[in-house]
């Protein structure tokens, strides 16, 4: 906890673990006989990636992009650039993008669209956590691991200003107004 934030749990690091077990099983199942290439979103989805990277059946590459969207506070800047951009080309490859959180779906609409034009066999999303009702593009992502409110949450790799990203379990983030 830093200064007067405070932090309720949402989700253990158990029940994430049982969640990504189940998510693996199933990419697993629905992507037999294939090779993937997971597109993991920097720098949130990192630490659900490896866990589910190690949970898969299947044999997995890995790339990673960066995009920018959110800057260092809680509300979405509404402009979206890659930031870091993939390696080599993606045509007949059977793409899913591992993503931390679909919130109002502007950020991963951007990806797609671009990951789309180049062209690869199949190109699917599985996002940790879905905040359904914040939804403002239309997205609907393969795989979820968990449905959430709109809360600002944090742990797991998830960060509000470069923190937390390192706690095992994932909270819901409140930051009490300062007094007048
Ligand atoms: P969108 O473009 O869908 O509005 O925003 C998606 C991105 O915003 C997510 O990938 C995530 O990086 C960030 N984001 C959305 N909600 C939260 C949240 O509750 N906590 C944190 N730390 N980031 C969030
Ligand atoms: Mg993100």
């Amino acid at each position: 906890m830093r200064g007067n934030a405070r932090l309720t749990l949402l989700f253990s690091q158990e029940t994430i673990a049982t969640r990504v077990r189940e998510l693996g099983g199933q990419i697993s199942r629905d992507y037999m006989g294939h090779e993937i290439l997971l597109v993991g979103v920097l720098k949130g989805a990192f630490v659900f990636l490896a866990d589910l990277m190690r949970t898969l059946q299947v044999t997995a590459q890995v790339q990673f992009v960066r995009l920018a969207s959110y800057g260092t506070g809680t509300t979405s800047g509404g402009h979206v650039h890659l930031t870091q951009d993939l390696e080599g080309s993606m045509v007949g490859r059977h793409v899913l993008v591992v993503e931390d959180i679909l919130d109002s779906g502007l950020t991963l609409s951007v990806l797609l669209q671009q990951l789309r034009a180049r062209e690869p066999a199949s190109l699917k999303l599985c996002v940790l956590l879905n905040k359904r009702i914040r939804r403002r593009y239309e997205i609907t992502p393969d795989y979820v691991g968990f449905d959430v409110p709109d809360d600002f949450v944090v742990g797991y790799g998830i960060d509000y200003a470069e923190c937390y990203r390192q706690l095992p379990d994932i909270y819901a983030l409140t930051i009490p107004a300062p007094r007048s």
